[in-house]
Formats: C-alpha cells, sequence, structure tokens
C-alpha cells in the first residue's frame, strides 16, 4: 500500500522562470549595480564564476546568498525575492490535484534546489500546507542532485518501506533511475510532452493512483 507520495518541484508542480530571474537576471544586475559595471559586463563575470565553481562547491553553488558573499554584494536575497516573487507559478493541476493526495497520502517534496527557493515557491499559494517534509538535496545533504541517500532518508523518516512510496519528477535520471535503484516506484512527468513519459501532467498521474 502506497503511504508516501514524493514530488519533484521545478518543472513538476512549479516552473525554473523565477529561478532563471534570479541567476541570470537579477544577480548580475546587483553585481553591475554594486561594481559600477554594464549588465553584459556583469553577466558575463557572475555567469563564468557560476561555471568555474560547479562541481566545486557542492550544494552551495545552489544557494542565492553563498553566491552573494562570495561576490562580495550587498544585495541580500530577500532583495532578489522582493523583485521576482511574482513571476514563481505553479501549474495549474497542482492546487487541485495536491490538495486530493493530501487527504489519501502523506505528501514530500525531494528536490535538488537549495532550501530558501523551496520555501519562497511553497509560500506562494496554498501549497505549503499541503506537505508534511521537505527534503532539499542541496541544503540537507549538501549534494548537487537528489540520490540514494536523500530517497533512503524518507524512507526512514516515515517509516516506510521502499514499495510504500511513489516518486514523480521530470528528471529521468534523478526522478526515476536514482528511486528505482532502491526499489521505489517512480514515474516520469513530462509537461511539454516533447520525450517518451509516463504522465503529461499530474490529473493523469492522479487517475491512475486513484482512479477516476
Ligand atoms: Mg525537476
Amino acid at each position: 500500500m502506497i503511504k508516501v507520495i514524493s514530488f519533484d518541484l521545478d518543472d513538476t508542480l512549479s516552473d525554473s522562470q523565477f529561478d532563471e530571474l534570479i541567476w541570470r537576471t537579477e544577480i548580475p544586475k546587483a553585481f553591475a549595480k554594486e561594481k559600477n559595471l554594464s549588465f553584459e559586463e556583469a553577466y558575463k563575470a557572475v555567469t563564468t564564476e557560476y561555471k568555474n565553481l560547479w562541481g566545486k562547491a557542492q550544494g552551495n553553488w545552489r544557494d542565492a546568498s553563498f553566491w552573494l558573499t562570495h561576490f562580495g554584494l550587498k544585495t541580500t536575497w530577500e532583495d532578489l525575492v522582493n523583485a521576482v516573487h511574482k513571476e514563481i507559478k505553479h501549474f495549474e493541476d497542482v492546487d487541485a490535484v495536491l490538495t486530493e493526495l493530501s487527504k489519501r497520502f502523506t505528501l514530500v517534496i525531494v528536490s535538488n534546489a537549495e532550501k530558501k527557493f523551496i520555501e519562497a515557491k511553497i509560500k506562494c499559494g496554498n501549497l505549503g500546507k499541503l506537505f508534511k517534509k521537505i527534503y532539499s538535496a542541496a541544503s540537507d545533504f549538501n549534494k548537487k542532485k537528489k540520490d540514494a541517500e536523500v530517497f533512503n532518508k524518507v524512507l526512514s523518516d516515515f517509516k516506510i518501506k521502499p514499495e510504500e512510496m511513489i516518486h514523480i519528477g521530470d528528471d529521468e535520471e534523478y526522478d526515476v533511475k536514482v528511486p528505482k535503484s532502491i526499489g521505489i516506484q517512480a514515474f516520469l512527468l513530462c509537461r511539454k510532452g516533447d520525450k517518451p513519459a509516463d504522465f503529461r501532467d499530474l490529473r493523469e498521474f492522479r487517475n491512475k493512483l486513484v482512479g477516476k
């Protein structure tokens, strides 16, 4: 019997527009302003450094505050969020499907994203109260990507067997192969419909799970 359903966050529950704006617009903008550079110069400096530290900064790499400090900026995470929080968008099926599923299952999020990003997103709308627990590979495990250890932690926290949990997300490797490697049922979601997947949206997933 399924007890826990785990969801990926980005491109599964919410789109990545907010993240894109933080990384590729707001941080370069702050860098340009504080260092007296053009946006183009700042963009180049910032994105080059993102590439330089990929694989070297572990979970910090996904933490915008780490980068603000790294670049020596006075701008804060709150400043960044205030500038673009209106761009946080959940897919239209999320609220109804998760509200329904939350009455029958324990819902959690297992995401690569850094916790402040996750919190900013689930604060938007009703989402926050639907999840029992949030797992961030970056913040809780200091990892670049979710791996078996992250999923195993969910199993041990809820004292469940792998077959009592389902995970769904849009990444073939980290949302499907990794959980399946430890016996968790996992499904691939592709909202764009541009690759073979188990589901195109969460309504299809819900129908498969609890029937029409
Ligand atoms: Mg994703």
